[in-house]
């Protein structure tokens, strides 16, 4: 057994560290562990000329695929969107491309506005000091005046239009349809210890610049210098309750692959919306036979992804290829509710760079623009650095059939049973996906691109992972309350992805950190009466 902390949070990534960072200043002893490790910069793929093929092997977004001694295996079989995320101090940062819009003011109201879903227990309003507090911390990119957001500040000058933003930008115009610079979590200046952006445009890989906000750049080392602790290789099997049904610490394995306990008078989880409901599934006990925190029976329910739909086309004129950060510009045209859509809620588009030049002849090939033989290099020359391709993030609906469970036979190398996904594309969502994909095939026309090419679901892209262990007040129909503590057990906090009520139609971490923060200010403020 190892000395007792006051808080002991599980899970480094995003969510992780801004809950570490902002509890410090309280003084208490503040212990975090993390199954994987510090990633070195100097190991990103990004700094060989085999960058794009190591994101096929060692660097893909799929544990399944790596299998690296952090990761552990997860059975997505019964779901047509493969699970991706990174495990290791920075969590799914050190892979994410940094875009980083914010939900919406009617995403936490989707029942009231279209009478689906639940209702969030907080609103736009409740997290707008956390969101702000986050992109300083991260150092977001941005251009303020967005039409479609209450005002926002920006840290830092927008990530450049480049050649992609202004031609799609102006095709946007033509249609008059909005679009704005992405918000994004990249520094286009030097800031706060981290060297600006210089437009490699690798970011997916692990940006070995440091211009990229991941968490292991930005909030661990404040948490570090701030005394908190971070043990790594640690893998929690289960959190512990003592006799009163309070949470008591966790057992985990370490490095060596060693049993050991931690106790601690606050568990604070972090490990994403799979992780999460797996670590609390198999915290089974007398008090808790179907798993800790699970009284709702909704521990690993309402598993929401964002089903992704790609639109690509080539242009005749040269775009950016593959430099400069993955994403230009967005598109929140078809975002709010529209009755004569056939659907509720709605999408965002987030235009995209280029991709490399073996990711070219891949795409090349699949879509029949590059034969074998002769003629192939003269295709492969004349579509590199010419295409372009939108992903479009649908809102996902939670639904209680899309869930998390335990494999009953897969295993991690500790022996500590694997998650199970079953999941299917809801019917208003393929809806979506339809409309969208029209759209956008009609702004590639407007923009004057040729041979668009769709494709949805997009298998790779399970990289949002939320709802599992969702808040509310009534602790029949949520795992959390309003602030994140447990309904079940007073002195157990869940704070990362699997709060989400429902999803919104934007990429989820800038929400999912401040939430976490927003949650610690809660825990702070709530220090001397927290378990009444
Ligand atoms: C390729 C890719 C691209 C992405 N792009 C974007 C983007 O552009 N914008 C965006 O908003 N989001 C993006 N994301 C998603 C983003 O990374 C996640 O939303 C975010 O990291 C989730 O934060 P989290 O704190 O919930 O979990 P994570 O960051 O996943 O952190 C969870 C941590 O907990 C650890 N952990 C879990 N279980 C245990 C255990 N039992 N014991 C010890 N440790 C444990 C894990 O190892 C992990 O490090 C992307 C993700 C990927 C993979
Ligand atoms: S484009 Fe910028 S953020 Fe992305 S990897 Fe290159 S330097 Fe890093």
């Amino acid at each position: 057994m190892t000395e007792p902390v006051d808080v002991l949070i599980i899970g480094a990534g995003a969510s992780g560290a801004a809950v570490a960072w902002s509890l410090a200043e309280t003084r208490m002893r503040i212990l975090c562990l993390e199954q994987g490790d510090w990633v070195k910069p100097t190991d990103y793929p990004t700094n060989g000329r085999d960058w794009e093929a190591r994101q096929l092997t060692d660097f893909h977004c799929s544990p399944n695929v790596r299998r690296s001694v952090s990761d552990y295996p997860i059975n997505d079989e019964d779901s047509p969107i493969k699970v991706a995320n990174f495990n290791g101090v920075g969590g799914g940062t050190i892979l994410f491309a940094g875009h980083f819009p914010r939900l919406h003011p009617s995403d936490f109201r989707v029942r009231s506005l279209d009478g689906v879903a639940e209702d969030w227990p907080i609103d736009y309003a409740a997290l707008e000091p956390y969101y702000a507090q986050n992109d300083r911390i991260m150092g977001i990119a941005s251009l303020a005046g967005d039409p479609a957001y209450p005002p926002k500040p920006a840290v830092l000058p927008p990530i450049p239009l480049g050649r992609t933003g202004e031609v799609l930008g102006r095709a946007f115009n033509e249609l008059g349809w909005h679009w704005w610079p992405s918000d994004s979590a990249i520094a286009t200046q030097d800031y706060d210890g981290r060297a600006k952006c210089i437009n490699l445009g690798h970011c997916i890989a692990g940006c070995a610049q440091g211009a990229k906000a991941s968490t292991d750049l930005t909030y661990w080392p404040q948490a570090l210098r701030a005394r908190v602790g971070l043990r790594t290789r640690c893998r929690v099997r289960e959190i512990t309750v003592n006799a009163a049904g309070m949470a008591s610490g966790a057992v985990y394995y370490d490095q060596n692959g060693v049993e050991q306990f931690q106790p601690a008078e606050i568990v604070i989880i972090a490990g994403n919306g799979i992780g999460t409901p797996r670590l609390l599934l198999n915290s089974k006990s007398a008090l808790f036979p179907d798993g800790l925190a699970n009284s709702s029976g909704l521990v690993g329910k309402n598993l929401m992804f964002h089903p992704y739909a790609t639109v690509q086309a080539y242009f005749d004129e040269p775009l950016d290829g593959y430099r400069g950060p993955h994403i230009s510009i967005w598109s929140q045209e078809f975002y709010e509710t529209d009755s004569t859509r056939g659907f509720v809620r709605g999408y965002t588009f987030q235009c995209n760079r280029g991709s490399g030049p073996v990711m070219n002849a891949h795409t090349g090939m699949r879509m029949g623009k590059i034969p074998w033989g002769v003629g192939h290099q003269a295709a492969a020359q004349r579509i590199f650095g010419r295409l372009s391709s939108l992903a479009v993030i649908c809102e996902d609906l939670p639904e209680e059939c899309n869930t998390v469970t335990l494999d009953p036979l897969l295993k991690d190398a500790n022996g500590i049973p694997a998650p199970k996904i079953n999941y299917r594309l809801g019917e208003n969502s393929r809806r979506m996906g339809e409309h969208a994909i029209a759209r956008a095939t009609e702004m590639y026309r407007a923009a004057g691109a040729w041979n668009v090419h769709a494709e949805f679901p997009m298998r790779w892209a399970g990289w949002h992972l939320l709802g599992t262990a969702r808040m509310g007040r009534d602790p029949e129909r949520s795992v959390v309350n309003e602030w994140g503590r447990s309904h079940d057990v007073k002195n157990l906090f869940i704070v990362d992805g699997s709060v989400f009520v429902t999803s919104g139609g934007v990429n989820p971490t800038s929400t999912i950190q401040a939430i976490a923060l927003y949650i610690a200010d809660n825990i702070k403020k709530r220090l001397a009466n927290l378990f009444d």
